[in-house]
Parts: C-alpha cells; sequence; structure tokens
C-alpha cells in the first residue's frame, strides 16, 4: 500500500470536476504527512476531537472537512478552522454552527445530510424536511454559514443497484433542492467502494478513505 500511488490512481481517474476529500480517520499524521507531500489538501475527519488534533499537527493550508455526524455541544472546538461541514441534519445544529462562526467572524460553509440509505442507522433529514429549511425565514437570517450543497450516505452492501438508486435519489433532490438555492454546488456521495458509480450519477465531492491509506481497523 503507497498512499502516493493510490491517491494518483484515483486522481487520474476523476474529471476535474470531482473534488476528493482525502479520509484519514484513525490513520497516523505520518501518513497524512504522505498525502499532503502527494499535494493533497482536503482531508475529512469524522470525529471532531481528533480533527482537531491533526489541525494542530499538520500544515495550515489544508482544507478540513467534518464528514461524521456532529453533535452540538462540540462544534465550538473546531469553528475557528473547519472548513467544511457534510452532515447538517437538523436547523438546530446548523444554528449552532452559525453562532460558533460568528464568534470567529467567520462563514462555515455545510452540506445538508439527506437521508438516502434504507437502513435505520445512518443520519440525515428527509428532502422535504431539507427544502422547508431553505424556504424558511429562520434560515435567511443566518449569516455565518452557508449551505452550500447536500451529502448522502448510501446503505452499506454491495447491492450496486440499491445503492446507485440512493446515489439518483441524492441527485434528484440536490436539483429540486437548487430551484429554491441557487447558491447549492456540491453533491457529496461516493465513498472508496462505489465512488465510480457515485460520479456516474452526478456526484461532485467525492471521500475516500481506505482506498488512499489501506483498511483501518476501526471506525
Ligand atoms: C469513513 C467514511 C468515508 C470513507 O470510507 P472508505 O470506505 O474508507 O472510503 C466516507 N464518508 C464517511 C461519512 C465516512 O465516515
Amino acid at each position: 500500500m503507497n498512499i502516493k500511488t493510490n491517491l494518483e490512481s484515483i486522481k487520474s481517474s476523476l474529471s476535474e470536476h470531482v473534488t476528493l476529500v482525502a479520509v484519514s480517520k484513525t490513520k497516523p499524521i505520518s501518513d497524512l504527512m504522505e498525502a499532503y507531500n502527494a499535494g493533497q489538501r482536503i482531508f475529512g475527519e469524522n470525529k471532531i476531537q481528533e480533527m482537531v488534533d491533526k489541525y494542530g499537527q499538520m500544515p495550515k493550508d489544508i482544507e478540513w472537512h467534518m464528514i461524521g455526524h456532529v453533535q452540538r455541544n462540540k462544534v465550538k472546538y473546531m469553528a475557528e478552522f473547519v472548513s467544511l461541514i457534510h452532515g447538517v441534519d437538523s436547523f438546530k445544529l446548523l444554528k449552532e454552527i452559525n453562532k460558533q462562526a460568528k464568534k470567529h467572524n467567520r462563514v462555515i460553509n455545510c452540506l445538508l445530510q439527506i437521508k438516502i440509505a434504507e437502513e435505520d442507522s445512518k443520519f440525515g433529514m428527509s428532502a422535504e424536511d431539507a427544502s422547508t429549511l431553505l424556504q424558511s425565514d429562520e434560515f435567511s437570517e443566518l449569516q455565518h454559514t452557508n449551505v452550500v450543497g447536500v451529502m448522502g450516505m448510501a446503505t452499506f452492501t454491495n447491492n450496486m443497484g440499491q445503492i446507485e438508486k440512493e446515489f439518483k435519489f441524492l441527485k434528484s433532490t440536490f436539483q429540486k433542492l437548487k430551484t429554491l438555492n441557487s447558491k447549492l454546488a456540491t453533491i457529496s456521495m461516493g465513498m472508496s467502494g462505489d465512488y465510480q458509480l457515485a460520479i456516474e450519477c452526478g456526484s461532485t465531492m467525492i471521500r475516500v478513505g481506505s482506498s488512499i491509506f489501506g483498511s483501518r481497523n476501526y471506525s
């Protein structure tokens, strides 16, 4: 497993409108530095504390993406530096992000996580809730958050037909929401096992971990 080679082979297969988030959760700084030295500047983590620790140890020209479930009481730890929060699944959370961003005089980019999987375990809001949120007066008052797109996680299955159906649903949800808010531009979908399919279905941002850094013992 060579991180640089893995990155290069993935990147060479991507068209320029697809952004690669290198998912480095559970991996040591030395692995992240290998990716950094190979040119990677966008890293994704799913635990706030781990991301904060790595932010402290890595070069400062990195964009840090929070891709995991976010607890409201932890937003404050990342508000100073996080560049995109993928998993926004409620207005309450968005409001907290707005509040913490304001303290740092920042505007934090966010994606609305849409529930696309059939499993109960996956977080996310319904397409209807997302549409209600984007049209609400309360939403229009938030000055320190910028909702720039949607994110989804497909069902954990080898059934590519099922995954494709879910990706297509996210794409069509995105198109509907975009008619309500023209700022939406990003569709974050696709991981190591399914990012090619995700791109065929319209993904603009893929979150790839194990195909770059090797398998994890835990996640
Ligand atoms: C871990 C994780 C990924 C990356 O998974 P791989 O299968 O290792 O590519 C992508 N998205 C989220 C939300 C994750 O938690």
